[in-house]
């Protein structure tokens, strides 16, 4: 028989799978709010300002592609560095974190997980439930046992902290945790700042090993205020991990611009640390790409440019609480009596609608209104064109 005769057909990707049905479907009203992409007002997909002018000026300066350090551009590591531990953060001073560049948040998680698998392989992974999806497929293929901690709690249309607590507290020493930093994805729930010092103490006591991914800093309150788990963290005197994304906040999807930091006890650990990261990129990749951190750093240490991020950035942050409030405002408009007004304490790109599977299947087989399964719809989608269709539509099938 042939060498492939054996191989089976791996699943479709649950959501890219989503997308391929909406762009196959011909009804014109259709909109899609199952990927998690940010679109504009218009929905199109934004080309932030300070992007392109980053952009003219790498095209200006005209250098030369030669292969970049395995750890990436010096200056973008640092600039990552500043940004999630703050500027003046006496980590960095001390040397204490190691960074790298990675080929997007989903690059800097799989960077971690390689790493963690070699310091100790027989460790479980705890992610909530539920999470972004691919955090389980990432750190089973990376070798580890992946579980989940309670999350989602759907009648409290909240978080289940209690459980999540408990899980964490009854967890093995070692036990690697994947914590949402911020914007929780899918349910759009973050917990307190109050309740962020109850799993660091979890964490603490039981010795386990958080690794907080940071795919939306920016999307919830603000930069430093969706940055200020990292503090507690970094004040509670632990080492844990961080994996950073600028898929989102720099509208750079395409680009793969992300990194991974690990903080450390000891500039001598860091070093040790960071050689270790370093051959997993060596084997994986060689070294990663030059376009997309080149923009991010120049973005990120210009002051000109980095105030017009910040200012894009709030843009699109309010842009999504407004469509929030929209969204709630015109369910009811459209008389839909159930109390949504959860949607707006939610955070982020995403919300847990509450909507059930058969209800999402009537959005989109009926009205062309694409949502995940589970209820979730992206709201960073939404726009004064779509939030009248797909409300209506909504208000049809509840
Ligand atoms: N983590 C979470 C929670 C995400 O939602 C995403 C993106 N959807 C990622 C990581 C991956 O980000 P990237 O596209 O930069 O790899």
């Amino acid at each position: 028989s042939s060498l492939f005769a054996a191989v089976e057909m791996a699943p479709r990707d649950p959501i890219l799978g989503l997308n391929e049905q909406f762009n196959a479907d011909t009804n014109p009203a259709k909109v899609n709010l199952g990927v998690g992409v940010y679109t504009d007002a218009n929905g199109k997909l934004p080309l932030l300002a300070c992007v392109k002018a980053a952009e003219a000026q790498l095209v200006e300066a005209a250098r030369a592609r030669g292969y970049l350090p395995i750890d990436g551009i010096a200056a973008y590591d640092k600039a990552v560095q500043a940004l999630v531990f703050g500027e003046g953060s006496p980590l960095l001073a001390e040397g204490r974190v190691a960074t790298v560049q990675a080929i997007g948040g989903t690059g800097g998680l799989k960077l971690g997980a390689d790493f963690l698998k070699k310091l100790n392989p027989t460790a479980k992974v705890l992610i909530s439930d539920p999470s972004w999806e691919n955090h389980r497929a990432l750190f089973t293929n990376a070798g580890f046992t992946v579980d989940t901690y309670p999350y989602y709690d759907a009648d409290k249309q909240g978080v289940n902290f209690d459980g999540m607590l408990a899980a964490l507290n009854s967890a093995a020493a070692g036990t690697v945790v994947v914590l949402h930093a911020c914007c929780h994805n899918p349910t759009g729930y973050d917990i307190l700042p109050a309740q962020w010092e109850q799993v660091i103490a979890a964490v603490k006591a039981r010795g386990l090993v958080a690794f907080l991914d940071m795919a939306y800093q920016g999307f919830g309150d603000g930069i430093q205020e969706d940055g200020a788990v990292i503090g507690q963290f970094v004040a509670a005197g632990i080492d844990f991990f961080v994996s950073t994304s600028f898929s989102k906040s720099f509208s750079l999807y395409g680009e793969r611009v992300g990194g991974l930091s690990v903080v450390c006890a000891s500039k001598d650990e860091t070093a040790r640390v960071l050689s270790q990261l370093k051959i997993t990129i060596r084997t994986n990749y060689s070294n990663p790409p030059t376009h997309g951190a080149q923009i991010v750093a120049t973005v990120l240490t210009t002051p000109a440019l980095r105030a017009q991020w910040e200012e894009e950035l709030a843009g699109m942050r309010n842009r999504i609480k407004k469509m929030r409030g929209a969204f709630v405002e015109q369910l009811k408009a459209a008389g839909v009596t159930r109390d949504f007004s959860f949607i707006t304490t939610q955070r982020g790109m995403f919300s847990y609608s509450g909507l059930t599977k058969p209800q999402m299947e009537r959005l989109r087989n009926e009205f062309g209104v694409y949502g995940v399964d589970s209820g979730r719809i992206c709201v960073a989608a939404l726009n004064e064109h779509n939030i009248g269709y797909v409300t209506q539509s909504i208000a049809k099938v509840i």
